[in-house]
């Protein structure tokens, strides 16, 4: 059998598939604890829960049934659906910019279509418009998959190629980008591309969906329309998110790629610019600045691709009572560089002082950062942050430990030889990774909270 045939599913019902010889596609007799139900069995969505296994029943609904309580699968015949977007012709116009659009994978990726049950992926420019035909309001779209993963899955290999996919668009004249991604990681993904791609001319927009587009509540036709605003009449050319600002659908954020992180698992407004208020605000076509420095648009296709990773780097996520050991077997296994995510204003316990100590001697670069994740390292205030310090642990201002991350492979890739260059590089801001002051309204507003606010504040006083 081949990989196909399980398409979608997950223990337990991978098992009992396999236990009862039947596959996706198969005609079924299922005897439950709840009755005998008749149907097809079909692809399940990698995004849904693996607990259920879908029948299309011979009256056209789909049920879910609980993979505990079933009892028999008897497969009486095989019977392929083959179902397709409709492909609609993207109309071109050349008054409006082009955009190209990279696919990587993740949610906004797949589409799982209820009446045969297939996931499908809506990615050709023709696809993305019989889905989403607003796209073609905005701009000339030309698309590109380059990796069909979910966002766990990208790593420094895919950062390098994504960088020199963003590159040759670039110098081929699009007018901007934008990057579907699986919302986990993007912000890790936002960072690579801000250190990677120097000096860009124009919009670099990810976008991601909470749901996917087969549920009423999908957030991917939204970010979607937003993000290729963002890209095709934006005046931001700096790598961004576009992601819902408050939890209604009323506006998307845009925030920028150093600053900002994925901050609840199912919320659609997930993305949170910290230590800043986000960039700007898309709300129906019209983008308004909400910060005024920012990288602003040109019209010269000049690029520098910096696309390089070392993947010795660690983040160290301090807890109470943590061993020096554990370092020490960092050092061991060759790490080059360790990006500590401290407590408070950047502290760790005495007890691993020594193996930091060790760290140094070794030629291991150590940063500090902070779970806090607003605020900044400051370990002049107390004793213990001096000491800290004497290590040689070089404090990163507010810096996000991921952004810390991935800007420390890059260092060491850029400067494999140079520690000092290393350290200099680290040191300095240069995508708005640090910035001088967080503004004293960041950490509250601005953040798309504030409908929410305001309905509250209604129902409280009425
Ligand atoms: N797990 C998915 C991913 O990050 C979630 C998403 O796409 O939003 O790839």
């Amino acid at each position: 059998m081949g990989r196909d045939d399980y398409k979608g599913y997950r223990d337990p019902c991978l098992a009992l598939m396999k236990r009862h010889g039947v596959r996706v596609w198969s005609e079924v007799i299922a005897r439950t604890t709840g009755g005998t139900f008749e149907g097809l069995i079909l692809p399940r969505s990698e995004t849904a829960d693996a607990q259920h296994i879908a029948l299309k029943l011979s009256s056209g609904y789909n049920i879910g049934l609980r993979a505990d309580t079933i009892v028999e699968l008897v497969e009486t015949g095989w019977r392929e659906a083959v179902y397709r977007i409709p492909e609609k012709e993207f109309p071109r116009d050349p008054a409006k910019p082009r955009v190209k659009l990279f696919g990587t994978g993740g949610t906004i990726a797949s589409r799982l279509d209820y009446r045969t049950g297939a996931v499908i992926p809506a990615f050709s420019p023709g696809e993305l418009y019989g889905s989403v035909p607003e796209l073609a309001d905005i701009c000339n779209l030309d698309t590109e998959k380059l990796f069909g993963v979910f966002s766990e899955n990208m790593g420094p290999e895919q950062y390098i190629e994504l960088a020199q996919a963003v590159g040759q668009a670039i110098r081929d004249g699009y007018d901007g980008i934008v990057i579907g991604h699986g919302t986990d990681t993007m912000h890790h993904t936002a960072a690579a591309l801000s250190f990677m791609v120097r000096r860009p001319p124009v919009p670099i927009v990810m976008v991601g969906s909470q749901r996917s587009s087969d549920r009423p509540s999908s957030d991917a036709a939204q970010n979607l329309i937003s993000a290729a605003w963002a890209a095709a009449h934006g005046e931001i050319a700096e790598v961004l998110v576009c992601m819902f600002g408050p939890t209604s659908d009323r506006y998307n954020l845009l925030h920028r790629g150093t600053r900002v992180r994925k901050m609840h698992s199912s919320y659609r407004s997930t993305f949170r610019t910290l230590g800043d208020v986000p960039l700007a605000m898309v709300e129906r076509g019209a983008i308004t600045p909400i910060k005024r420095d920012f990288a602003r648009r040109r019209d010269d296709r000049e690029v520098e691709i910096a696309a390089v990773f070392d993947e010795r780097v660690t983040i160290l996520y301090y807890y109470p009572n943590m061993q020096p050991d554990i370092i020490d077997a960092l050092v061991e296994r060759g790490y080059r560089g360790i990006v500590i995510a401290g407590t408070g204003l950047g502290h760790v316990n005495r007890k691993v002082y020594p193996a930091l100590e060790r760290a140094r001697e070794a030629g291991v670069q150590c940063y500090m950062t902070l779970q806090t994740l607003w605020g900044y390292v400051q370990m002049y205030v107390y004793e213990t942050g001096r000491e800290i310090l004497e290590l040689g642990v070089v404090p990163l201002a507010n810096m996000l430990p991921e952004v810390a991350y991935v800007k420390l492979g890059w260092a060491l890739g850029m400067h494999p030889d140079d520690p000092d260059a290393v350290r200099a590089l680290m040191t300095t801001s240069i995508a708005g990774e640090m910035t001088e002051r967080e503004p004293h309204d960041g950490y509250l507003v601005f953040q798309g909270g504030v409908p929410e606010l305001d309905a509250l504040l209604r129902h409280l006083w009425k």
